[in-house]
């Protein structure tokens, strides 16, 4: 597997050097830029697999600075942000951020983060996004639209398969409760978070090895809810 090539957008010296570390020990390959004008240049010319970017910028607003580069192209962008509001995080994923990360973030979750991104990524290029997502102990098959759990069948009802699909095609992305509900169910009706938290409770209880704690299924408070990626 080729070495994943990572942007960090920062002006911050010292978590520069904390992504460069985290890239570096999965043996990716790091372009610094320490403004949004020299970020974005360097994302024209080196197209790479990821972009870390830092919200508070001297030169621009991070959000701008987020749709500029979602507008170049399909591109994992991962959200450095030092606010706290959930709210914000979910604005920011609506507008095109893949993954956010609060500081002060530990190195070991950086680097979950930024391998789930990568092979994220490498998913949605690759020819093989109808392959079956293989995960503990989790077949999850696209075009036989089955689920297979320690080799059992598990029967899924259309919401419930829709909604595991809906999260199994982004594993490894937070999907917001806007996201889900408007890829399940449309817009029509009320309560996002009601809904999904009635249909993620039946889905874990069918899916997961113990649903109260869940594995496959992680909630982000507030936000949303991430399928956890496949480890290759
Ligand atoms: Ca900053």
């Amino acid at each position: 597997m080729p070495a994943a090539r990572v942007l960090i957008i920062e002006d911050d010296t010292a978590i520069r050097s904390v992504v460069r570390a985290a890239v570096e020990a999965d043996g990716g390959r790091v372009f610094e830029a320490a403004t949004a004008s020299a970020g974005l240049q360097l994302a024209a010319a080196e197209r790479p697999d990821l972009i870390v970017l830092d919200l508070g910028l001297p030169d621009a607003d991070g959000r701008d600075v987020c749709k500029r580069l979602r507008a170049q192209g399909p591109v994992p962008i991962l959200v450095l942000s030092a606010r706290q509001q959930d709210t914000e995080k979910a604005s920011l994923l609506d507008s095109g951020a893949d993954d956010y990360l609060t500081k002060p973030f530990s190195t070991l979750e950086l680097r979950a983060r930024l391998r789930a991104q990568v092979r994220r990524a490498r998913m949605l290029r690759g020819t093989e996004h109808d392959a079956p997502l293989r995960t503990a102990g989790l077949i999850v098959d696209f075009e036989r639209r089955s689920v297979r759990r320690n080799d059992q069948e598990i029967h899924l009802t259309p919401t419930e398969w829709t909604l595991l699909q809906a999260l199994a095609r982004d594993a490894g992305r937070t999907v917001t409760h806007d996201q889900l509900f408007a890829r399940v169910w449309g817009r029509e009706y009320g309560d996002a978070q009601k809904y999904l938290r009635v249909y993620i409770a039946q889905l874990r209880r069918k899916i997961e090895g113990d649903p109260l704690r869940p594995v496959l299924i992680v909630t982000e408070p507030g936000v949303g809810y991430r399928f956890c990626a496949p480890e290759p």
